[in-house]
C-alpha cells in the first residue's frame, strides 16, 4: 500500500511490492528456524483521515482539505507488519460484509496474511474517524463495529493456533476474547504477547496466561501508576514474566523475571510519522523470536524495522518489508 499526498484518493495496493520474500537467511544471532509462525488476535479497522485548518466546533462546519482511507486497527497493523517481516503469518478477528471489510481483507491477504479467520459478519466494519488539524493535533472517533462481536468462544482461533509459535493480541476486542485467545494459546502451547493498548485494567485469568508484555511508556504508567520506565517495568514482573517497555525514540527497556534484561538504543532517523511504530515493533519482534533469535538481537531487528517505519506516513503503509530491515540493521 503506497500513501500518495498529492492526490485526493491517495492509498494505491502495490501487491508486489508487498509480498513476502522467500529469502532464507541465517539473521544476526541467532539460528535460522524456518519461518516464524504467528497468530494475530485483533482489530482490523478502516481509518478514515480528513485533513483540515481546524475541528470545528458543535454545530459549525468546515471545509476538509484532504481525505484519505487507510486500514489499520491494531490488530491488522500487527499481521502486517510480522507478514512484511517474513513470518507466516494468519489473522483472527471479524470484518462487516462491506466494502470495506473487503478492502482490509483484500490488504491483508496482499501481504500475504492468512485471512481464513477474518469473519466477515452483520454488522459494519470497524471504523477510526480521524479529525488531522493543520496544528498536527488530532482527534479520533472510533466505531467498533465488526469488532465487537468476536466473542468467547472465538470462531477460527484453535485452527489458525496450529502449528503457531507466538500469538500476539491487543486490546481493541472485547476482553472476553481477548481471555479466550491467551487461554486457547497456552492449550497450545504457543507463546501468548500482549499489547495492552488502549490501556484498560488487565483481569488476573488473562496475565497467567500472558508470557510476554509489550507496553510503551504511557501505558505501562498507567496499568502501574509509576512515572518511571524502569520501576513500572519492573512492578509489572509481578504479574507477568518478562516485559519491554518501548520508549519512542529512546529505543525499549527489556527485564525478564529470572534476571535477565538490557536498555536497547533506537536508532537516530528523522521522523515523519510515527503511527504504529509500536505495532511495527511488535510484529516484527514476533517474527524475530520465533526464528529462534536471542531477545537482545530480536529486539535489535524489531528497533530497525520501527525507526524505518517512523521515516513513512501512515500506518500499514509504513511498514518495512524483511530485506530493508535486514539492510538497515547491518
Ligand atoms: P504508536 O502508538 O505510534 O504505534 P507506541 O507509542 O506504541 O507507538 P513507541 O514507544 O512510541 O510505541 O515506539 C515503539 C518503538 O518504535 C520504539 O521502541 C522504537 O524502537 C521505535 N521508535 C519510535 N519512535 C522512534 C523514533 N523517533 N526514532 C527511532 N525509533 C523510534
Amino acid at each position: 500500500v503506497r500513501y500518495d499526498s498529492d492526490r485526493q484518493d491517495s492509498v494505491v495496493i502495490d501487491h508486489d511490492r508487498v509480498r513476502p520474500t522467500s529469502k532464507v537467511d541465517f539473521g544476526r544471532g541467532g539460528a535460522w528456524m524456518g519461518r516464524a509462525r504467528v497468530c494475530v488476535l485483533g482489530s482490523a479497522n478502516m481509518d478514515l483521515v480528513v485533513f483540515a485548518d481546524r475541528a470545528p466546533a458543535s454545530g459549525e462546519t468546515v471545509a476538509g482539505r484532504r481525505f484519505v482511507t487507510i486500514p489499520g486497527g491494531k490488530g491488522a497493523n500487527q499481521a502486517i507488519a510480522a507478514a512484511r517481516a517474513g513470518g507466516e503469518v494468519s489473522m483472527v478477528g471479524a470484518v462487516g460484509a462491506d466494502p470495506y471489510g473487503d478492502e482490509i481483507r483484500a490488504v491483508l491477504a496482499g501481504a500475504g496474511v492468512g485471512v481464513e479467520g477474518v469473519a466477515r459478519v452483520e454488522a459494519t466494519t470497524g471504523t477510526a474517524h480521524i479529525l488531522v488539524e493543520d496544528s498536527g493535533d488530532n482527534s479520533i472517533v472510533v466505531v467498533s463495529g465488526a469488532n465487537g462481536t468476536v466473542h468467547d468462544p472465538v470462531a477460527g482461533l484453535d485452527a489458525a493456533l496450529e502449528g503457531a509459535e507466538f500469538l500476539l493480541l491487543q486490546l481493541e476486542l472485547p476482553m472476553d476474547a481477548v481471555v479466550a485467545g491467551a487461554r486457547a494459546a497456552q492449550a497450545h502451547g504457543v507463546k501468548v504477547v500482549l499489547t495492552p493498548a488502549p490501556a484498560s485494567p488487565l483481569p488476573p485469568d488473562l496475565l497467567d496466561n500472558v508470557d510476554l508484555l509489550v507496553p510503551n511508556e504511557h501505558e505501562a504508567g498507567i496499568l502501574t501508576g509509576k512515572d518511571a520506565p524502569e520501576a513500572a517495568a519492573s512492578a509489572l514482573l509481578d504479574v507477568v514474566p518478562e516485559v519491554v517497555v518501548t520508549l519512542g525514540a529512546r529505543g525499549a527497556r527489556w527485564l525478564r523475571r529470572d534476571g535477565g534484561g538490557d536498555h536497547l538504543p533506537a536508532p537516530r532517523v528523522e521522523v515523519r510519522d510515527t503511527t504504529a511504530a509500536g505495532d511495527t515493533f511488535v510484529g516484527a519482534l514476533a517474527v524475530a523470536l520465533g526464528e529462534g533469535r536471542p531477545m537482545p538481537a530480536a529486539l535489535r531487528w524489531a528497533g530497525a524495522a520501527a525507526a524505518l517505519s517512523v521515516q513513512r506516513e501512515g500506518a500499514s503503509t509504513s511498514m518495512p518489508t524483511r530485506d530493508e530491515i535486514d539492510r538497515f540493521d547491518r
